[in-house]
């Protein structure tokens, strides 16, 4: 294993988690919570949706 390969794998794995820490609706950080509608249902509500805009 080569030094340099090594600092590639680093810099693929943090580009991935990267990626992978992106919401898939509005592209920024996720953020979800779980509330309870009137109803008592539980709900997963995305707050980094709602700081874009996307959801209300
Ligand atoms: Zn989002």
């Amino acid at each position: 294993m080569a030094k340099t390969a090594s600092k590639t794998n680093v810099q693929n794995r943090a580009l991935l988690k990267a990626q992978q820490s992106i919401c898939r609706f509005c592209g920024q950080k996720p953020e979800v919570v779980r509330v309870l509608t009137p109803a008592g249902k539980a709900q997963m509500f995305r707050k980094c949706c709602a700081a874009a805009g996307i959801a209300a």
